[in-house]
Order: structure tokens, then C-alpha cells, then sequence
């Protein structure tokens, strides 16, 4: 059975005991459950044990993962980190029984975390760079919109060196506490105006973005190495919304790539 949610195509199936009348109607035949039985426990087991065993134990992470290999990712060490980072213990107790969903999620602030396809898109993108691709992992890399930091651990377990700028205290504060583990190793949590940059661990091989703005900040082009890659997404005007932008630095200049549509909350100017 697909573990996408998808509903059956036809026919549901059910067990012998789902149909014990004699003599069913029409009007019965509409009535009954529109996907499997066992597809329905699962999903009621995960509403009612939302902090239980079920998102504690790796079967529903590599479950989301093979719908994010399903739906297009192919990046095998993208998909494994994916794999390896609790996204439950990242959002609040009462939204962890959707954590595991393709959707995005408030994280308090006014802000979300961003859809794990979105997540799994830009940072396979980043793993196509030229650095990257040499490299064999994202190297040193810098994100903008620590936000809950869900993505600031999917990077550590992808790159030699993570610096992670938040603008809101309240968020960074939030992260700084939840990634803790993860801090003492690799990963350098920054509250400050992302749209700066962080010069002094400048130049990076790897910059994504988690917000989005009317053009990329020149900071941004300037702390990129030569051969390092920008994921991020920015206004467009032909679309009247965000487009991905993919900006490579070569030893010449700045190559840039539009890809398709995605939906962001706003790049904002100042910390606060
Ligand atoms: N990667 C995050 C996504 C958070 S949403 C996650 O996994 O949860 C984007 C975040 O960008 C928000 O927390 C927002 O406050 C932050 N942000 C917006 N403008 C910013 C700026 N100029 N500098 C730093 N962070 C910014």
C-alpha cells in the first residue's frame, strides 16, 4: 500500500467484518470509508499518539522520505539526513502529529517552516554546486532564517561548517536551545539582519535562504566563493510571486537561474 495518502483509484478494499449487514442499500454503499481501514488506523494512531512511539521511530521519517524520492529528489545524501533529523521535535507538541506531512507548519512569530519537499528541493539544488559537487558535501555554508532550525540541522549533517542567521530574538533563542546537541559541533547560530550576511566566516560554498525578498542582497554575492552556489527566493515580477533562484559564482562573475514557483514569507530588513 502507498504510504502517500493517496486514496485508492477504484474500489477500496475492506475486511470481511467492515460489511456485516445482509442487506446493504445504495445509500450505504456511499457511506462507506473512502480508503483502506488499515490506512485509516494509521492515521488515527498518529492523531492520537502525537508525541508516542510512532514519530519517535525512524519508519515514519523514512516514510517521508520515500515519498520525497517518489515525488522527485534524487540527492541520496540529502534524502538520508532527511532521514536522520526528528522534524517532530522542531515544531510545537500540538502540531507534531503533522510533522511528518508534506506541509509547512507555524513556528510561532508570524513565521512557518518551510514544506519538507521545499526543504528537500533547495538543498539538493545546493549539493549541485561546483564546490559542493568536488567537495562531495556543502562545505562551508551559510542560512538565512535559522526560523525553528529544522533546515540548520538537515545542513549540519551536509556540510563542513553551518552559520545560521535568525533576525528574530525570540526564534533564535528558540533554536539555540533546540539544537544544542548540534551546536557544540558545527554550527554557529547568529541573531542579527541576515540580509548582511555573516562577513567574518565569509567566504561560503554553500548560501540558502528561507525568506524571500525583491532581489538578492549584494552581501550575499560578495561572501560567496568562487564556485559556490546561492539558493533562494525572490520576487518575481513576470510571476507576481517567489521563484527558486539558483546564482552560481564562477571565476568570471555571477550566473543565475530561475526555477519554478514556491511561496515564502517575506525577507525583512533589521533584527528585532
Ligand atoms: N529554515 C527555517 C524556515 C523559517 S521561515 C526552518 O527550518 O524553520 C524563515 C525565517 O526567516 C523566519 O524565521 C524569519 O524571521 C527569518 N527572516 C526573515 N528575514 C530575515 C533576515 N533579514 N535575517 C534573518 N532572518 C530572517
Amino acid at each position: 500500500m502507498s504510504a502517500s495518502g493517496t486514496p485508492p483509484a477504484r474500489k477500496p478494499r475492506f475486511p470481511a467484518a467492515a460489511a456485516p449487514e445482509p442487506t446493504p442499500t445504495p445509500r450505504r454503499e456511499v457511506l462507506r470509508p473512502q480508503r483502506p481501514v488499515q490506512q485509516a488506523a494509521q492515521d488515527a494512531a498518529r492523531r492520537s499518539a502525537p508525541s508516542g512511539v510512532g514519530l519517535t521511530s525512524d519508519a515514519v521519517r523514512r516514510r517521508m522520505v520515500e515519498r520525497l524520492a517518489r515525488g522527485g529528489i534524487r540527492c541520496e545524501p540529502v534524502l538520508q539526513a532527511m532521514a536522520q533529523v526528528p522534524r517532530h521535535e522542531f515544531v510545537d507538541s500540538a502540531l507534531a502529529a503533522q510533522a511528518y506531512e508534506d506541509t509547512s507548519l507555524p513556528i510561532g512569530l508570524g513565521q512557518t517552516i518551510s514544506k519538507p519537499s521545499v526543504v528537500a528541493r533547495m538543498v539538493s539544488l545546493l549539493h549541485e554546486g561546483a564546490n559542493a559537487r568536488a567537495q562531495g558535501h556543502l562545505g562551508k555554508t551559510l542560512e538565512i532564517g535559522t526560523g525553528c532550525g529544522y533546515q540548520a540541522a538537515v545542513l549540519c549533517l551536509l556540510a563542513r561548517q553551518v552559520v545560521s542567521i535568525e533576525r528574530l530574538a525570540g526564534l533564535h533563542e528558540q533554536a539555540r536551545q533546540r539544537l544544542a546537541p548540534w551546536r557544540a559541533q558545527r554550527l554557529m547560530l547568529v541573531w542579527g539582519d541576515g540580509r548582511l550576511g555573516h562577513g567574518p566566516s565569509a567566504p561560503y560554498d554553500s548560501i540558502i535562504a528561507a525568506a524571500g525578498g525583491d532581489d538578492i542582497p549584494p552581501a550575499w554575492l560578495d561572501q560567496m566563493a568562487v564556485g559556490a552556489r546561492l539558493v533562494a527566493p525572490v520576487q518575481s515580477d513576470a510571476h507576481g510571486g517567489h521563484m527558486l533562484l539558483v546564482v552560481d559564482r564562477q571565476a568570471d562573475g555571477w550566473v543565475r537561474t530561475l526555477h519554478e514557483p514556491v511561496h515564502f514569507v517575506p525577507l525583512k530588513s533589521g533584527a528585532e
